[in-house]
């Protein structure tokens, strides 16, 4: 059977593997040989459901949004990943890697952010398991981003103003495979996304898979069947949607549909748009599509919203827009945020601003009124209400 799912190798189609220096060749290649054999794990799945059920506050419900329905003349349920502790589904990956790296031996904890939504699940999960914790973030996004970083720091974790490049996302990353490479034997490098080195992308789907897990037993139960007709939901890196396909994935009766950042728009030189702008090539370790000039230089991307602007794009997603399995569409900055008003009016829900590319979406979509459409509302929009103020409608 075709699969969409990655290969030994550490492949999805032409993209993937793990392009990293030497000194980290170990690290990675430890990493391989054991994530697999402790996820499937009995004593590990026991801990991370009941962390998932306790801590995280899951299942997380799915929601028959009827106001949001009749807008668009189908069906809609969203998956509510924004009622999640810490407020969006990138607890899920932080908890499981926390776990995983407890049981190898590890005695702390690297990360890195943009937004500092992926910076402050990681400190979270490090008071939680008494880890030491540092997050390295872009000097620009430290200003730009305040209170998550107070809250990091309420939490424990140290933060590294990054001061290279642009000072923002990539940056960070940069500067923690940098001190990853430094201290090899006793650091774990948590990643917030389905991007990086074989096997993080695969790990971090696996650990997100709890969505679409609870998508197919929640479906059945309230819809009488078990996969909807269309799964939507915003790219970053790629996590998000990465769990909310999984288990659909190679089912294609399901059709697949991925809202990236559009910024501005494609053409405009504001974008972030990584899928339909970017090139074949490799970055933090993986073959991807990335956004890069004519010397391959790495371009900066732009989003009104901090969490979608990363210049690459997990492999998994690069595999299914190359193989049409997904249809990926931009949303842009105005598209996003009238959709972020009308769900907030219609359902009293405010989304994520990267949530609200996904809703972005349902309006270039023709669904039929019998179409069942579940969208994941990866987190709340807390952390955007200076956006959303600014940007206000009538
Ligand atoms: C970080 C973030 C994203 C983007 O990351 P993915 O890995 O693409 O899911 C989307 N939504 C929210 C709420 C986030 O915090």
């Amino acid at each position: 059977m075709k699969t969409y799912q990655v290969d030994e190798n550490g492949y999805y189609g032409e993209f993937g593997g793990a392009y990293v220096p030497e000194i980290l060749h170990q690290c990675v290649e430890d990493l391989r040989n054991t994530y697999l054999k402790v996820l499937e794990s009995a004593s590990f799945k026991e801990e991370f459901d009941q962390l998932l059920r306790d801590y995280v506050g899951r299942p997380s419900p799915l929601y028959l949004a009827k106001r949001l329905s009749k807008r668009y003349g189908c069906k809609i349920y969203l998956k509510r990943e924004d009622l999640n502790h810490t407020g969006a589904h990138k607890i899920n990956n932080t908890i499981g890697q926390i776990l995983l790296a407890r049981r190898m031996g590890k005695k702390r904890i690297i990360a890195e952010t943009g937004a500092g939504q992926h910076g402050v699940a990681t400190a979270t999960v490090c008071a939680l398991m008494d880890m030491e914790c540092v997050v390295y973030m872009g000097k620009t996004d430290v200003e730009r981003q305040h209170a998550n970083v107070q809250k990091m720091e309420m939490l424990g974790a140290t933060v590294v103003p990054v001061t290279s490049g642009n000072m923002t996302l990539k940056d960070a990353t940069n500067e923690a495979i940098r001190d990853w490479c430094c201290h090899p034997s006793d650091t774990y490098y948590i990643i917030g996304s389905t991007v990086g080195p074989h096997p993080y992308p695969d790990m971090v789907a696996r650990l997100q898979s709890v969505i679409s897990a609870e998508i197919k037993r929640q479906l059945l139960e309230q819809e009488g069947r078990d996969h909807p007709d269309y799964l939507i939901a915003c790219v970053g890196g790629g996590s998000n949607a990465a769990g909310t396909i999984y288990h659909f994935i190679d089912d294609e009766r399901v059709k697949i549909v991925l809202a990236e950042a559009g910024g501005l728009g494609i053409t405009s030189g504001k974008s972030a748009a990584t899928i339909q702008l970017g090139k074949k090539g490799i970055i933090h370790g993986a073959r991807t599509l990335v956004m890069q000039n004519e010397d391959g230089q790495i371009e900066e991307p732009y989003s009104i919203s901090a969490g979608l602007d990363y210049p690459g794009i997990g492999p998994i997603h690069a595999n299914l827009y190359t193989t049409r399995r997904a249809r990926i569409l931009a949303v842009n900055d105005d598209e996003a945020l009238a959709a972020a008003f009308e769900l907030t009016r219609l359902e009293g829900i405010i989304p994520a601003l990267e949530s609200a590319h996904a809703l972005g979406a349902l309006a270039k979509v023709d669904f039929k009124p019998e179409d069942v459409v579940v969208l994941t509302v990866s987190g709340r929009g807390d952390k955007d209400m200076d956006t959303y103020i600014k940007h206000k409608m009538a």
